[in-house]
């Protein structure tokens, strides 16, 4: 799962002006000076400019949009403006990953879901240039029954020459009933409603064993348990929750059913919640990138020694997040070779429930890369083998010619036996005598 952040503004754009500019150049020109930077050196210059704080870089003055890559899939979250950014990176066919894609030759797909349908978040989506391309897909999916007429409405005559009827790629409408869960690109997802002046969405995305919420526009009037648990419990143990951070604590006490939230907040809910990653989103337009890492700064002094497991980070345009948990499946190893027009792979460590997905992936991938469908599994490392193990086992026959089970230890044969499966495999002393009896096979 691969989670990309194409704008982090709440509120409306906020480009970084001329001034503002200047004051980076210089501030990166005196930290350059100050580290005694080669600037004969195109390399080291780079090396300097990719370590630069937001003194020397931006946050960005995108609003809301986020996306998550599920393999050939991808979700986007919100159509702020940082979508018109998105879709120029999607319509760009000399990047491998976009090509892949397909929207610049009307042959991409998507799933677009609306957390809710203020201007920062469906403003870009005019300029969302996949959406002129024929032949494009998107299943919008929304909790408000109105975001389709409010869609449509911003694409008026007297806003834009362009109905939302009439534009190029198919759009399919999906409305979510609140509290539903879906199951789509092979995540699951659900939502939960957020306090903000006409109701804001949450969506939690599971997926690749791990877990983002994205959870922008929402005011936490209420501090009390009995009310942030609700929250808490839907952001239970995420990698990642994307957190309302537009305003200062103060702020959110004085500017009261404004339907914002501070960072401050947003480090007591996700320490309760046992999140992972607290990415604070939504940034005020007025705020400059110096008062942004201030925050941050701040925050991670506040959270202190109570830290538990919870990390501070600044969503940030650009930024790219990966998230994959091999947890338990870390203990389980793949590998493998060809042999005499045979894969031969080796199996090591725990093979449970939390293996399985990575043994049928890593199957699927060397039949392809392999380009051969006889397979023989060594045995000899696995410590332990579940039911779960088995079914994957007695799956993968029905994908290959012929599977031969090598070198099984005496224990993990024993759940065979206790399966009832012993006669489902082919069961050889060693790769050799596995080798010679697959390749008479195929001499039959
Ligand atoms: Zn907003
Ligand atoms: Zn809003």
């Amino acid at each position: 799962m691969l989670l990309k952040f194409w704008g982090t503004r709440g509120s409306i754009p906020a480009p970084l002006r001329p001034d503002q500019v200047e004051q980076k150049i210089i501030a990166a020109l005196e930290a350059a000076g100050r580290e005694q930077v080669n600037l004969s050196n195109p390399g080291a210059i780079r090396e300097f400019v990719a370590n630069l704080s937001f003194n020397g870089s931006t946050v960005g003055g995108n609003t809301a949009c986020v996306t998550i890559e599920l393999g050939d899939d991808l979700i986007i979250f919100d159509a702020g403006s940082g979508i018109r950014e998105l879709g120029d990176y999607l319509m760009d066919e000399s990047n491998k990953r976009a090509k892949e894609f397909g929207f610049a030759r009307g042959k991409g797909h998507a799933y677009l879901f609306f957390t809710h349908t203020h201007w920062d978040h469906i403003q870009g989506l005019l300029y969302f240039k996949p959406i002129h391309v024929p032949g494009n897909v998107f299943d919008i999916h929304y909790v408000h029954e109105y975001v389709p007429d409010v869609l449509a409405r911003q694409m008026a005559p007297e806003f834009f020459p362009l109905p939302l009827d009439q534009v190029s790629a198919s759009l399919n409408f999906h409305r979510l009933e609140a509290g539903a869960w879906i199951e789509l690109a092979g995540a699951t997802i659900t939502n939960m409603e957020l306090k903000h002046p006409g109701k804001a969405y949450a969506y939690r995305v599971e997926a690749d064993n791990a877990i983002v919420v994205v959870a922008t526009d929402s005011e936490y009037k209420s501090l009390d348990y009995t009310n942030t648990k609700k929250y808490s419990n839907f952001y239970a143990n995420a990698d990642v929750l994307i957190f309302d951070a537009q305003f200062s604590v103060r702020e959110s006490f004085v500017k009261e059913d404004w339907g914002h939230s501070s960072a401050l907040i947003g480090a007591d809910i996700a320490r309760e919640a046992k999140v992972k990653r607290l990415l604070l989103f939504h940034h005020d337009p007025a705020t400059t990138d110096a008062e942004i890492m201030r925050v941050l700064q701040e925050t991670e002094e506040y959270l202190g020694h109570r830290k538990g497991i919870t990390e501070v980070m600044v969503a940030q345009e650009g930024m790219e997040i990966y998230l994959s948990n091999p947890i338990p499946a870390s203990d389980f190893y793949i590998k493998d070779h060809l042999e005499k027009d045979i894969i031969v792979i080796s199996l090591s460590g725990k093979f449970g429930a939390y293996a399985t997905e990575q043994f049928r992936n890593h199957l699927a991938n060397s039949l392809q890369t392999h380009e051969a469908n006889k397979v023989i599994l060594m045995m000899g490392n696995i410590g332990e083998l579940t039911i779960a193990g088995i079914r994957a086992l007695v799956d993968a026959r029905k994908s290959v010619t012929s599977l031969a089970l090598v070198d099984v230890p005496q224990n993990i044969y024993l759940v065979f036996e206790l399966s009832g499966t012993t006669d489902f495999f082919a069961i050889y002393k060693d790769v050799d005598a596995a080798l010679s009896a697959l390749n008479s096979n195929n001499s039959e």
